[in-house]
């Protein structure tokens, strides 16, 4: 799996450096320069990749191309990578047994349990490691009381601290009831760090996307995956 930062790209500031989204006002000409070194680092492996709508969507896709519109994919097939493009919402990475996914989770699929949805999309969930990456934490992530007490009322009063929001900890709650044993967090966040990561939050509406992936290695019967 993969946890691009925003380093080693070509866009200019306030997109600097390596922007994956044509939606955000950036030059079109950078970001397909940054997508060709992203996909280069990925072994020259393609990726899939939806529209995402902040829902509980998840798309099963068999081809490292557009998959419609949803907020998760799944696929057991090898060869290409899963993407999303992320500011703050929380990349996680999920691999089973032969069977991969990649979550967008934004508090609004969160708190659908998108994450555990997809955990049960691919078979097992017993067997599926969870990887929560580079997310807006606790410490920068202030939402709106009603918001919180949604939190607080769907996934404990642990995930909330008044008004600040555990996206991470909510995520790890919703795979644990979903039936996923193995759940990781890289506990890196990215409102902190707008020196590797943009941050919507932090940095306003100009501002880039990181990338994240999983893939299954090719011929990688039994789970193999990076
Ligand atoms: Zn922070």
């Amino acid at each position: 799996m993969w946890f691009f930062t925003r380093k080693g790209g070509v866009s200019e500031p306030p997109y600097d450096s390596l922007n994956v989204s044509t939606l955000v006002g950036d030059e079109r000409s950078a970001v397909e320069e940054n997508l060709s070194r992203i996909r280069a680092s990925m072994s020259g492996r393609s990726s899939a990749w939806v529209r995402q709508v902040a829902g509980d969507g998840v798309v099963r896709v068999e081809e490292g191309r557009f998959g419609g519109e949803g907020d998760a994919l799944v696929t057991g097939s090898a060869g290409f990578s899963l993407a999303v493009a992320i500011a703050d919402c929380v990349p996680v990475a999920l691999v089973g047994d032969g069977v991969v996914g990649m979550v967008h989770s934004g508090w609004r699929g969160t708190l659908k349990g998108i994450s555990g949805k997809a955990a049960k999309e691919m078979g097992d969930p017993s067997v599926v490691r969870a990887y929560i990456g580079p997310g807006i934490r606790r410490c920068c992530y202030e939402v709106s009381e009603e918001v919180a007490g949604r939190f607080a009322d769907r996934f404990g009063r642990g995930v909330v601290d008044g008004r600040m929001l555990s996206l991470a900890a909510s995520i790890e709650t919703d795979l644990r009831e979903a039936g996923v044993a193995e759940v990781h967090d890289l506990g890196l966040c990215t409102g902190c760090r707008t020196d590797l990561f943009y941050s919507h939050r932090k940095e306003g509406p100009k501002t880039g996307r990181n990338l994240a992936a999983v893939a299954l290695e090719p011929g990688g019967h039994g789970g193999g995956a990076r």
